[in-house]
């Protein structure tokens, strides 16, 4: 028996309604805030993440699937949507188009990851990118649009985390700090940690092991080495989610994972769905169309889990829209019958209508159980009296209720179907 790669999901039809609801709302709001959608590749030379990602991550360091492909070139399966986005922004020279730009995108991903509720080694990602406004209404206009999605979609018990991570004007005071302060219990730290002294001191606000976070939880914060240009920022896009009637709690320690983030970063936490609680992490990252080569051109983005977002949803109750059951159930009696039924189904469904008929060769009495199995609303019968006259009995499944109706014409049938 071969079976799927561990880590990865097979969605069967059970959860299709999910996602599909879930990627239906989004592009609603996305285009309501206009949005458009890009689609990218699956694949992309790895540089494009080592060098947009970060060299120092953990997505680089041990997440990303990477291979050689026949000519001996090193491919990455993408982690993550945002470099892919800005590698098409430079590429097809949008970089100097009509700003803002805004990008939506829905995508598989792929990372190396022990596999858990809520975190597997292909998911989904919905995510936007929002270029060339440095405003912090832009960033006010991102957190809105995930807002709105999150609560559309019925999630309750979410709450937004903020904070400010400085530019390369205050940033190395703020790591020179930071390493100061981490260095004082380097013996303490994991050796994961020990490293990332050296390389990216900031990671180590990020690390999930316990001792470092306890160490962490006393280190200097960001938002008290910000340059005036950055707080003057984070002040104003305070002030215009109040504004917006948006909640948010201030986290001194968000940093997130990725290190193309300036200026704003914030996360949707969710309670009661587990570990993996962070549905949607985003932030501003000014500094990333450069270092992919392109122009100085401000950018903010989030993205959202949505296995996490379907735990959400089911963690508060919401409800997921299914699809249609059957309005009509056809249950031939014989050959002849058979070969009615399978006409009137399909100049039924050419008219709008959801209908079945017997593909099994039933029984009558089994028949009537699959209509009832599938929902069908009501169900007519095909024997030969009624292929002789053309009318047969419409009954009702909900209450029993019966009516005799002409079936010879699919378009008049599917009116009194309506
Ligand atoms: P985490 O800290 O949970 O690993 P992250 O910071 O690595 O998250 P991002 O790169 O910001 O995640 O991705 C954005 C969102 O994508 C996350 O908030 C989460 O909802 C989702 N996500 C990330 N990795 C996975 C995964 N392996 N499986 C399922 N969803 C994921
Ligand atoms: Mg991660």
């Amino acid at each position: 028996m071969i079976q799927k790669m561990r880590g990865t999901l097979d969605i069967l039809p059970e959860q299709t309604p999910a996602f599909a609801y879930i990627e239906k709302t989004a592009r609603e709001i996305c285009e309501r805030y206009g949005y458009r959608e890009i689609r990218t590749p699956t694949f992309e030379a790895t540089e494009l993440f080592s060098r947009g990602v970060g060299d120092t991550t953990d997505v680089v360091q041990k997440e990303m699937y990477t291979f050689p492909d026949k000519e001996g070139r090193s491919l990455t399966l993408r982690p993550e949507g945002t470099a892919s986005v800005v590698r098409a922004m430079i590429e097809h020279g949008r970089c100097g188009g009509v700003m803002p730009e805004k990008l939506f995108y829905l995508i598989n991903c792929f990372r190396y990851e022990a596999p858990q509720a809520g975190r597997s080694r292909e998911f989904f990602q919905f995510g936007t990118e929002t270029f060339g406004s440095p405003s912090p209404y832009t960033d006010a206009t991102v957190i809105a649009l995930a807002n709105d999605v999150i609560r559309a979609l019925g999630i309750r018990d979410v709450s937004l985390h903020l904070n400010s991570i400085g530019c390369p004007a205050c940033r190395p005071n703020y790591r020179k700090a930071l390493a100061e302060y981490f260095s004082r219990y380097k013996s303490e730290l994991c050796e994961t940690c020990r490293g990332r002294l050296e390389t990216n001191p900031m990671r180590i606000l990020d690390c999930k092991s316990p001792i470092c976070g306890k160490i962490a939880a006393q280190a200097p914060k960001t938002l008290d080495y910000l340059c005036d240009d950055c707080r003057g920022h984070f002040e104003t896009l305070k002030v215009s989610l109040s504004d917006l009637g948006i909640p948010f709690e201030i986290d001194t320690h968000l940093v997130r994972g990725l290190d193309y983030y300036t200026k704003t970063v914030f996360e949707f936490v969710c309670g009661g769905i587990g570990a993996q609680s962070t549905v949607c992490g985003g932030g501003r990252y000014d500094g990333l169309v450069r270092q992919l080569g392109g122009p100085d051109l401000p950018a903010a983005g989030f993205a959202m889990g949505i296995t996490r977002l379907i735990l959400a949803m089911e963690q508060a109750g919401a409800e997921i829209p299914q699809p249609k059951t059957p309005v009509l159930y056809i249950a031939p009696l014989g050959e002849e019958a058979a070969k009615k039924a399978i006409a009137l189904t399909h100049g039924l469904r050419a008219a709008g209508i959801v209908a079945e008929c017997d593909l099994m060769g039933r029984s009558l009495k089994s028949q009537m159980k699959y209509a009832d199995k599938i929902g069908a609303a009501h169900t007519l019968i095909l024997g030969s009296s009624e292929l002789e006259s053309g009318r047969g009995v419409l009954r009702r499944m909900a209450d029993g209720e019966q009516r005799e109706v002409d079936f010879s014409d699919a378009a008049a049938l599917a009116k009194v179907l309506c």
